[in-house]
């Protein structure tokens, strides 16, 4: 959804901009030149990180390529890379691409994490156990804070234990993540992560995208990065010397200056969760959730387990989703067996928006920050009225 307040935001940098042209840079309300830094600490409460460890910068995909480049660094022994079965078609690209661009064959060495057969969502103790077995050649354990299909959420702090006990690195996706569950990155000492901004944090197409590089590598000298003059150290930024010299934080990462005017947007998103306190917005997205998952679970007649054992195509609707609810956030995956694209329409038509995913499922977030618990009802009533009463 827009923040009510955006427009105000962008137009104060388009009144600048009209007003001031390339002044606007210094003498701006929000000068442009330092206009990342007006974002970082409310972005790192998101996220649970100190305000030296993020950057507001790129986008995901691209803070990706970026990050891989510091903390992707392959050797003869230790190359190999763990992410999930099913992630999101931009990381296996970027992981892909990374992989040959040192030269290596991404068969040997990526190694995918698979549901069990007949299980939709990975178990936690899967995950360990690869990272155990691959532990003498592994690089990097690279995977996504929630499933963008499933809605699973993953141990980030277990995970990040795990393959430091290995050897290896920690990075993670939080497109799904960021405004969305709870995180801790900075105390589960995971060691890079990169999100998007215009899924649950609200900044609108093509918002500007987040990166994470915890505190104990910020400083370190030895990490290749692309560089460029965003990412020298401020002082001299402007020198125009030769010898690239990063600002020892997150900020050194970046590359180029700042998109002002979807900064603008991300910060009218980002005040409305200072203002509610992330804290409450998962205190409400847990019950929204679980008041969701309880009326399709009486409405629909959802099977137990055990039923579901002696017949497992007696129901028509199951969602996918963990049921834990640390292992979830405010999105919940109905698989439908029958009519799921007929569902979609009737649920659309109706004016829910949800998304469906080829072959048969419908994502549903009831979004903490907008979503009712009446809206909830509506919906699960609809849903039991077009597909579990034959
Ligand atoms: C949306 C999404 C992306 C896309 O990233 P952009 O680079 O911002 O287009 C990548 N990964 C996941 C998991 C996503 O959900």
């Amino acid at each position: 959804m827009q923040p009510v307040d955006l427009r105000k935001y962008i137009e104060q940098e388009l009144q600048d901009w009209a007003q001031l042209g390339v002044d606007g840079h210094v003498h701006a309300k929000n000068p442009w030149v330092s206009y990342h830094k007006i974002v970082t600490a409310s972005a790192a409460k998101t996220v649970g990180a100190l305000p030296s460890e993020v950057i507001v910068m790129n986008s995901l995909t691209v803070n990706l390529h970026l990050l891989m480049v510091s903390f992707y660094r392959p050797t003869k022994q230790r190359f190999k890379i763990i992410m999930e079965a099913g992630a999101f078609s931009s990381d296996m690209y970027a992981i892909e691409s990374q992989v040959r661009f040192h030269g290596l064959d991404p068969d040997k060495t990526i190694i995918e994490l698979q549901p069990r057969e007949k299980e939709f969502t990975i178990r936690h103790e899967d995950i360990l156990k690869t990272i155990e077995e691959n532990k003498k050649d592994l690089a990097l354990v690279m995977i996504g804070g929630v499933n963008y299909y499933t809605g699973q959420a993953f141990d980030i702090k277990g995970i990040t234990t795990a393959a430091h006990k290995a050897g290896a690195l920690a990075g993670f996706d939080l497109a799904h993540a960021a405004g969305n569950i709870h995180l801790d990155l900075h105390d589960w000492k995971a060691d890079f992560a990169v999100w998007s901004t215009y899924k649950y944090l609200n900044s609108g197409p093509g918002a500007v995208g987040g990166a994470f590089i915890h505190e104990k590598h910020i400083r370190r000298k030895d990490l290749p990065r692309f560089a460029g003059w965003w990412g020298h150290q401020e002082k001299e930024r402007f020198l125009m010397k030769k010898g690239f010299r990063p600002t020892p934080s997150a900020e050194g990462w970046q590359v180029s200056n700042a998109p002002v005017l979807s900064m603008a947007a991300h910060k009218a998103s980002l005040d409305i969760f200072d203002e509610a306190g992330i804290k409450q917005i998962i205190h409400k997205s847990q019950k929204l959730t679980g008041y969701m998952e309880y009326l399709i679970g009486i409405e629909c007649k959802v099977p137990s387990a055990e039923e579901r054992k002696n017949n497992p195509e007696l129901y028509n609707i199951k969602i996918i989703t963990p049921k834990e609810i640390d292992q979830r956030g405010c999105q919940l995956s109905i698989l439908v067996r029958k009519n799921s694209k007929e569902l979609f329409e009737n649920l659309k038509r109706e004016g829910f928006i949800v998304d469906w995913r080829s072959p048969n499922v419908i994502r549903v977030a009831p979004v903490p920050l907008y979503n009712t618990f009446e809206e909830v009802y509506k919906f699960s009533n609809l849903l039991a009225k077009t597909c579990c009463h034959e």
